[in-house]
């Protein structure tokens, strides 16, 4: 800047070259209106005082005014001279609004007066002038209304109460119903109410009312609710308030008038069309108050059709302007537009990525642009089943809205709704849909919440159980929704201040991304992302550097994966695999087993099964890297447990069972006790029990090998890999690893095929990434397991923290996000170590990700920079991880090109 200055016509804009600049100090609405003038688009003209002065104003008191005050005048005196009236003239008066504009939008926060320089005198002018003496007086009556209530602090409803009184008087329904008999009635008693509460008479200097208004405009800055908000968004308190001083244009004039709302695409769909409502004979502040219905854009191209013309041409002129959707205000004053406003316009997540990819298609913006443009939220909003928006709208209307809670699991559901557990399980068997409702849940409810559509509770916030679990099942659910009020006893539900009672078996809606609950059941749209975002995705694939593989570990995901372009199963659990009641039986037994040579008998038993879960996924990835993980969890989980087996113990001595079927349970039991872990997280699991009992890890990679050899034989192309999980030391590979090639030769001959096949392990312990360069040795590629590695790098159970104390943590600030989510700055940095030291020994070294961290775009922004070379993720999370990875590389290139 070249002089300090606290006053700048729109026209003087272009001082500030840097828009970001522009916008610190003539705020949001300044500089668009600025631009906008600029641009050549219709503004009406005006000054803005600065952002700069309303801090000043702050430090130095009301006194500052006067400093500034030589400034203004000037200022409107070039004003006068531009619109050839004159403020406060009696021959062509001019009247301004004096407005609100934060350098960040906080819509509706701060005050804005209109018609400022509107006395006894003036009023009559612009009566003759327009010979509309309705119109003039109700524009008064606005004045004295906005100046005192916002100004000088009268109770609005005061004026609301005198207004609603002179339209029952005349019979008027609305306001365009009274007539300037009845307007100029309304501002004398609009007087009346002034003088009386504030002792004085309504100012009739039009510069004692800019004075004023002004005065309070930079006041508003902190308001209690605007304080309040940009606590709520983290907006800074020293920004301050711009004030903008614009010539009243007026859209009250007639029926060739009025003033409307417009965004430049659909923000709902991002179809390129005009959207958006026009209030005929109105002025700006009725289109939000809703006191008459608009009219369509739809509607306005029919009625006038040449104000339609002007504002599609802006329009145009404002996207090519901004390069993107833009959201205005605008008036028409017999039948010519003006611009008031302008602002990049919010959009739902489908608009979003339309308007991303069709203006990138257009020319206006690059695909770098377009894909930092969405989301990656934004795209899981489009993954998850939703309430058919028509229908949601059209139920709000209907007052079917109950109540709203936290959107703590995103999804909608619809059931019926039951309370307890044991029913949800219970109708869910029979195939019921239900809505679980509970004050909170517990660990005993996660059998209901899982037969559950969705589950809906009155307290807990976004970490309590409900949620968490929630999430984890990928189950819609709203939680903490305090109005509801259960009674379990009764089997009702209550809504606090609503009419509202809702019974056992009544079906209801919820809407686990927003929050809401309706009554009854709502249609709900099968998730599917829509043509734009496939092409969005195609061209993300162009510009990331990372891989985007799948955790998968059956049929079903592994299709899902590859739909969303999963390059590659990153991780195949194969405990995933023992679920069927024969597998867990053939595992007892293994487990139960006294020795070595019983053991591998029993195994043998498993290899034909493993082999054909192992082969449908090979089959399904064909050609593509597919990761089977070897045996990971402590047996005991998969033994009964001891609350099972004792009181079953029990009843058999009571009801004197043989003694062989006693016996058996004493057996049973002393195996079981012997396995249990005291800390199974840390206990004999991963390859700690692939080393005590090799031949488990030897059946499972022989199963893994025929898969891949009768593939082959097939003509097909599998990729198998085998990854060892829990290594802390190389020694563990070094004994395991020539076992292990061993039985993958001799399928390879019995078979008469070639299979390589790479093993590799996991990193999910401190010490094996420490480590990593002795482990490189004998392991052919890394994966890390974040889920382990943040608990072991924190020393922290994630059952735990997150039943016990993460949410407090978190309100505390002691965490900024929650590890489990979001990768933790020092397992971040053991990340590193392990990648540099790996490599260091093998420099070709593939190292992926395939902890929960792999889906969070904020943690794969971490793995980019770490240099990983994929991440694997769940197959819903496929398309927002292969998002984030391009915005990731994008956002680096950007900051070597100093673009961020
Ligand atoms: P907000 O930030 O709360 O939207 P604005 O300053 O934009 O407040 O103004 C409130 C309303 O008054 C808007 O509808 C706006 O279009 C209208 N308005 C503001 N200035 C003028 C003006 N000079 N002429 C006509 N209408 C105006
Ligand atoms: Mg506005
Ligand atoms: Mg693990």
């Amino acid at each position: 800047m070249a002089e300090k200055k606290f006053v700048y016509d729109f026209e003087e804009a272009s001082a500030f070259k840097d828009p970001k600049e522009r916008r610190q100090y003539l705020g949001g609405k300044g500089a668009g209106l600025a631009e906008m003038t600029l641009a050549g688009l219709p503004v009406p003209p005006g000054f803005t005082i600065t952002t700069e002065a309303c801090r000043e104003f702050y430090k130095k008191g009301e006194q500052f005014l006067e400093e500034i005050w030589q400034e203004v005048l000037e200022h409107m005196k070039r004003l006068e001279e531009k619109t050839g009236k004159k403020f406060g003239g009696t021959d062509n008066p001019l009247l301004v609004s004096v407005r609100s504009g934060a350098p960040v939008s906080m819509p509706g926060m701060m005050d804005t007066i209109l018609n400022v320089g509107l006395n006894d005198e003036v009023v009559k002018t612009l009566a003759k002038l327009t010979n509309n003496e309705r119109f003039a007086y109700d524009a008064y009556r606005r004045l004295i209304q906005m100046f005192g209530s916002i100004v000088m602090g009268i109770d609005k409803k005061k004026f609301d109460e005198i207004f609603e009184e002179i339209k029952k008087k005349y019979g008027a329904k609305t306001d365009a119903d009274l007539d300037a008999n009845a307007m100029k009635e309304v501002v004398e008693k609009f007087k009346e109410l002034y003088k009386k509460e504030t002792g004085e008479e309504f100012p009739q200097d039009p510069y004692v009312q800019l004075k004023r208004a002004i005065k309070r405009v930079f006041e508003s800055w902190n308001n209690p609710r605007a304080i309040k908000y940009r606590e709520l968004f983290g907006i800074p308190h020293d920004l301050c308030t711009a004030v903008n001083i614009v010539m009243m244009v007026f859209g009250n004039m007639g029926d060739d008038s009025g003033t409307g709302v417009a965004f430049t695409r659909n923000p709902a769909t991002g179809e390129k069309e005009l959207y958006g409502e026009f209030l005929p004979n109105a002025q700006g502040e009725d289109v939000v108050a809703g006191i008459r219905t608009p009219m369509s854009i739809a509607e306005l191209k029919k009625r006038l059709p040449d104000v339609y013309r002007q504002l599609k041409e802006a329009a145009d002129k404002l996207e090519r302007y901004y390069r993107d959707m833009q959201d205005i205000e605008f008036t028409v004053e017999r039948g010519k537009l003006y611009l008031l406003q302008t602002r990049t316009g919010k959009r739902t997540a489908l608009a979003a990525v339309k308007i991303a990819v069709d203006m990138a298609k257009e020319g206006l913006i690059t695909k770098e642009e377009a894909i930092m443009r969405v989301k990656p939220e934004q795209l899981q909003q489009l993954l998850h089943r939703r309430i058919d928006p028509q229908a949601k709208e059209k139920a709000i209307k209907e007052g079917k809205l109950i109540t709203k809670g936290l959107n703590a699991s995103p999804g909608a559901a619809v059931g019926k709704v039951v309370f307890s557990s044991e029913e949800a399980e219970e109708l869910g068997k029979k195939g019921e849909k239900v809505i679980l409702v509970r004050p909170e849940t517990t660990p005993e409810d996660v059998g209901g919440m899982a037969a559950s559509q969705g589950i809906l509770t009155a307290r807990g916030g976004m970490t309590s159980h409900a949620a968490v679990v929630a999430r984890a099942m990928g189950k819609p659910a709203v939680v903490g929704a305090e109005e509801l009020d259960i009674d379990e006893e009764k089997k009702i539900v209550k809504v606090k201040g609503k009419d509202i009672i809702i019974k056992e078996g009544d079906i209801i809606t919820i809407d686990g991304s927003t929050g809401e609950v309706f009554l009854g059941a709502l249609p709900t749209i099968e998730p599917e992302l829509p043509p734009e975002a496939h092409e969005l995705l195609k061209w993300a694939d162009e510009f990331r550097k990372l891989g985007v593989r799948a955790n998968a570990d059956n049929p079903e995901a592994a299709r899902k994966a590859l739909e969303f372009g999963a390059e590659g199963i990153g991780l195949a659990r194969t405990e995933r695999m023992f679920q069927g009641k024969e597998r867990i039986q053939i595992l007892r037994r293994f487990i139960l087993a006294e020795t070595e040579e019983e053991r591998r008998k029993i195994i043998e038993e498993l290899v034909p099964l493993q082999k054909n879960d192992f082969k449908a996924l090979l089959e399904i990835f064909d050609g593509k890297p597919v990761i089977f993980r070897l045996l990971d969890p402590p047996l005991h989980e998969f033994l009964p447990s001891l609350e099972e087996l004792l009181p079953e113990y029990y009843k058999a001595k009571y009801e004197g069972a043989p003694k062989e079927k006693i016996e058996e349970l004493e057996n049973l039991i002393r195996r079981v006790k012997a396995m249990i872990n005291l800390n199974p997280m840390i206990g004999f699991r991963g390859v700690r029990v692939g080393v005590v009992y090799p031949e488990l890890y030897e059946a499972q990679t022989k199963a893994a090998a025929m898969a891949a050899a009768e593939l082959i034989k097939e003509g097909k192309n599998p990729k198998l890999e085998i990854m060892l999980p829990n290594v802390s030391n190389y020694k563990e590979l070094e004994v395991l690893r020539p076992r292990l090639e061993k039985v993958i030769e001799d399928v390879a001959k019995e078979y008469g095929v070639e299979l390589k096949v790479p093993i590799g392990t996991m990193i999910e312990i401190p010490r094996a990434a420490l480590t990593a360069d002795e482990l490189a040795k004998y392991a052919e590629f890394f994966s890390f397991g974040t889920n382990d590695l943040t608990q072991s790098t924190l020393a922290m159970s994630r059952d735990d923290a997150e039943r016990f104390f993460i949410h407090v943590y978190l309100k505390k600030g002691i965490l900024e996000k929650n590890p489990f989510q979001t990768l933790d700055k020092a397992v971040a940095e053991v990340m590193k170590i392990g990648v540099e030291r790996g490599r260091k020994t093998r420099p070709d070294l593939e190292v992926g990700i395939c902890g929960e961290h792999g889906g969070d775009p904020e943690s794969i922004e971490i793995c980019h920079k770490v240099g990983l070379d994929y991440v694997s993720v769940s197959p819903f999370r496929i398309p927002i991880a292969r998002l984030a990875a391009a915005q990731a590389a994008i956002k680096e290139k950007w900051e070597k090109e100093g673009k961020l």
